[in-house]
């Protein structure tokens, strides 16, 4: 009787074990994508046992080893849970067995936590992409001594307390000085006619002369922030204001060293550890684009063991642990800025919100009259540089023009600088383009090429045997007017005769990296293809490639695509390269490189077209107006046109691609 009431009660709490533990293989998969398995496996993951919940990395070890050799155990940032890697199923098993439901008090608090194991066959970390820095940042190593770290703290006099603006007690008991200029918290921006007296304190000459010589800074700084964290405190996300000040922006890391979260638009973030006495330098990309900001928390990820303590955190090298933050005063080194920022990152920048933009085109009039503007006249003006990017022809694309019969009458609709022309002697191959600049640029390498519309080529009905079409109808602004190209293109062909169509794709790849979305769809195709192939690699710094970035840019982009944009936007947005794209029309902005700059006697276009830019004597910048396709969509547009089979379609190059064949 007894005994019976005994085992009763432990099958009751075996019973409640098992459901928690089934909670935990549940709760993995719909929000982490971590699949757990049923039978013995040598890796398991923690459920509960991650930095993310306050469990330290010696805590978690010292449990795991009790039940055997541990060859790996990963715990990633910010994550409630770890992952544990036996040599041998033995030692998993006896870990699965007396470990779940294992109780574990938190270090330094009075806290709990209840840990699930659970079998998995894949641990993440094995495909997990290393951390990169963002673009532009460095972090510089005992930049000062401690002797010389011990005198800029003791140089702070906080007593003098700044008689503080409502704004600037929100910042939540961070204790903040200014020199050189106050910076102002309600609008972000500083004074530039009231420098405060004084200027910067002497005691940061030594080390500011360093920056210079050493070249982490180029222009001396005027303006210092003194801010002071205590453990627990932070800083909200931002991006310095552009207007506000240059480029560069330093900060040197005293008393103690801090975890600061950088994120790019599309979501991507990297956590960057910033040593005590070391140098943030943010330039570039890191400074305009990303923001920075510091969690606030009582303690920090970090690499548990040493060297490699600096810079970027990596989660795949299954070394992190918890840090207890501790005091930390922080100098931020900036230069006021005196004329407007003319940087690369549009969508971010508060010098160029005020830009006028075009609006969507109502009708066909101003939808002709916006490609003049944005399309026509700018390839004109970029035609010599533009053609300079453009070398490498696409796998794809060659492959499809090398399978035509031998004697082939082929049309390269928009043909750009004529890269498709001489791909086969085979063929008899034509182009024709808008831009007069890239057709004379066709007749210097000695290619049939002539200057006309795609909406009205000028070649009879029914006389050529195949059709390309590389990146061009994207910069018709109308449905009709896309469909008016199409029809045009598969005019030109005879029956039988066959189209190739690409245009830009909503959904975009970065570095090589297909984004999960993609990866998934791609599977699911008959016809897929290695797209990271080097020599396919076009390099374009102008938007060509702008990015997803995986995981984070499809459910940013669900939703969004082919939503009605130019309701929101009754002006075109201008894209900021190498982010996914905010709308379906927009501005790709092109930097025109210093050498390549216009042809004789286009100056005064170039004048009126070019930002503000080329006043300052920077590289101009040219808008180029497109209209990027959700995947289906040009498929569904040719399925609208009479006589024509839709032979292919598939995702190439950052484009959305179809052959078609006419009836
Ligand atoms: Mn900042
Ligand atoms: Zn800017």
């Amino acid at each position: 009787m007894e005994i019976d009431n005994i085992s009763q009660k432990l099958s009751k709490t075996e019973k409640k074990l098992r459901q928690k533990q089934t909670k935990a293989r549940y709760t993995l998969l719909k929000h982490e994508d971590i699949e757990c398995v049923s039978y013995p496996t040598k890796s398991l993951v923690v459920a509960n046992g991650g930095l993310g919940n306050g469990v330290s990395r010696c805590q978690l070890l010292c449990l795991v080893e009790e039940c055997g050799l541990v060859e790996a155990l990963l715990m990633p940032p910010n994550k409630p849970y770890s992952f544990v890697k036996y040599g041998m199923m033995e030692e998993s098993k006896r870990a699965y067995d007396s470990l779940n439901g294992k109780e574990i008090m938190l270090e330094g608090s009075s806290q709990n936590v209840i840990l699930y194991f659970n079998y998995v066959e894949k641990v993440p970390w094995e495909d997990m992409a290393p951390a990169v820095l963002p673009p532009g940042l460095r972090v510089i190593e005992e930049l000062v001594s401690p002797e010389e770290e011990r005198q800029l703290l003791d140089s702070i006099d906080w007593s003098e307390d700044e008689v503080l603006s409502n704004a600037q007690k929100s910042l939540k008991h961070r204790r903040v000085k200014h020199f050189g200029y106050e910076f102002r918290y309600d609008n972000n921006n500083v004074d530039r006619d009231r420098p405060l007296p004084g200027g910067l304190p002497d005691i940061c000459n030594t080390l500011l002369a360093k920056c210079l010589e050493m070249e982490y800074i180029k222009q001396k700084p005027d303006q210092l922030t003194i801010n002071q964290y205590e453990p627990g405190q932070g800083i909200p996300p931002h991006i310095d204001t552009h207007s506000a000040f240059e480029d560069e922006i330093i900060s040197l890391s005293l008393g103690a060293e801090i975890v600061m979260d950088f994120k790019h638009p599309d979501g991507h973030a990297a956590a960057v550890m910033l040593p005590q006495r070391s140098l943030l330098v943010m330039t570039g990309e890191s400074r305009y684009l990303w923001s920075h900001g510091i969690t606030p928390r009582k303690f920090d990820v970090v690499q548990a063991s040493e060297g490699q303590k600096v810079g970027a955190l990596r989660a795949d090298i299954g070394d992190l642990t918890l840090n207890k933050r501790r005091k930390r005063t922080s100098f931020t080194f900036r230069k006021v800025r005196r004329s407007p920022c003319n940087c690369s990152y549009p969508s971010v920048c508060d010098s160029q919100h005020k830009d006028p933009a075009p609006a969507f085109p109502d009708n066909d009039r101003e939808a002709s009259h916006l490609e003049e503007k944005y399309v026509h006249e700018v390839y004109e003006e970029i035609a010599q540089h533009f053609s300079s990017t453009r070398h490498s022809p696409w796998p794809r694309v060659v492959e499809f023009l090398r399978a035509l019969p031998r004697g082939a009458v082929v049309a390269d609709i928009g043909c750009g600088n004529g890269k498709y022309l001489a791909v086969s002697k085979d063929l008899f191959m034509f182009g024709c383009d808008r831009s007069k600049n890239l057709v004379d640029i066709c007749g210097e390498k000695g290619f049939q090429a002539f200057m006309c519309d795609a909406l009205s080529v000028p070649v009879r009905s029914g006389s050529c045997d195949a059709c390309i079409s590389i990146a061009v109808i994207h910069h018709f602004s109308t449905p009709e007017r896309r469909l008016t190209a199409l029809r045009e293109l598969l005019r030109l062909l005879r029956p039988g005769g066959r189209a190739l169509i690409y245009v830009w794709a909503m959904e975009q790849e970065y570095n090589k990296q297909k984004s999960k979305y993609l990866k998934e769809k791609r599977a699911c195709k008959n016809k897929v293809e290695d797209l990271n192939n080097d020599a396919m690699k076009e390099t374009d710094d102008n938007g060509c490639q702008s990015s997803v970035y995986p995981d984070e840019g499809v459910s940013q982009y669900k939703g969004r695509c082919c939503s009605v944009n130019e309701a929101v936007h009754p002006k075109l947005p201008v894209h900021t390269n190498r982010t996914s794209f905010d709308s379906q029309d927009l501005l790709v902005p092109w930097h025109l490189k210093d050498g390549t700059k216009k042809n004789a006697g286009h100056t005064k276009s170039h004048q009126s077209l070019a930002s503000s830019a080329n006043s300052q004597g920077l590289s101009p910048v040219f808008h180029r107006y497109y209209h990027v396709f959700c995947e289906g969509e040009l498929e569904l547009a040719c399925k609208t046109l009479d006589c024509i089979k839709l032979q292919e379609s598939y995702y190439d190059q950052g484009n959305w691609c179809v052959v078609l064949e006419k009836q």
